[in-house]
């Protein structure tokens, strides 16, 4: 499946819960940061999309 997964780096603030909401582990968290580490193996269950408390993370198909 083909998807992009975008965080705007600027406005997340480290807090983890994509991490912990994403079930295959797309996202890692360097440096504060969340990075997409394993997109090949996201559902596009958009999961993170929601949790994000600071609605940072886009999933695009
Ligand atoms: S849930 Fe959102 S704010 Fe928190 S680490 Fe992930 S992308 Fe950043
Ligand atoms: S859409 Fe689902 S599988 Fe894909 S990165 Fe977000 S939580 Fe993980």
């Amino acid at each position: 499946m083909l998807v992009e997964i975008k965080i705007d780096e600027e406005k997340c603030d480290g807090c983890g819960t994509c991490v912990d909401t994403c079930p295959v582990e797309v996202f890692e968290i360097k440096e504060e940061k969340s990075v997409v580490v394993n997109p090949d193996e996201c559902l596009v269950c958009m999961a993170c999309e929601v949790q994000c408390p600071n609605g940072v993370i886009k999933v695009i198909e």
